[in-house]
């Protein structure tokens, strides 16, 4: 369930140097909760992390997200789908929401409108991106919140 991109100090550092690292250097070492249910979203979101030193704990439903972050698993930010199996994103959120304020939260979704957006940030999302998005788009909303 649990993949680690850089294990050793060395990777890091050899990462830290590249063009891509400087991205937002204050990834390092975080912990990122991709809960995307349709597996070639969640590669391309994977892909898109392999250069920041960062592990990604990936659950496949909102029911699994909100047990993981209620039984206390370390994570410094969660990337949430809204249309889940189980319990959808939204519905995640509120849940997360009562017992954890603080992890910040980016909502993804497909085929998104204005609304998808504000329901989101209701629910307790403190960012939207609608899918397909680019690396560098997800980036630059990461930085704001990590
Ligand atoms: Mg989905």
């Amino acid at each position: 369930m649990q993949q680690t991109f850089s294990n050793s100090l060395n990777d890091q550092i050899k990462e830290r140097s590249t063009g891509l690292q400087a991205e937002n250097p204050d990834l390092i070492g975080k912990t990122i909760m991709i809960v995307e249910d349709v597996p070639s979203n969640y590669q391309l979101l994977y892909a898109y992390f392999s250069k920041c030193g960062v592990k990604i704990i990936h659950v496949d439903n909102g029911v699994d997200a909100v047990a993981m972050i209620s039984d206390g698993v370390k994570v410094d930010l969660i990337i949430m789908d809204i249309r889940l199996p189980k319990l959808n994103g939204l519905m995640a959120t509120q849940q997360i929401r009562t017992f954890r304020k603080d992890i910040p939260i980016i909502a993804q979704t497909a085929f998104a409108m204005q609304s998808d957006r504000e329901m989101c940030l209701k629910a307790g999302c403190d960012e939207f991106l609608a899918k397909p998005f680019r690396k560098q788009e997800l980036m630059r909303i990461m930085s704001k919140l990590i």
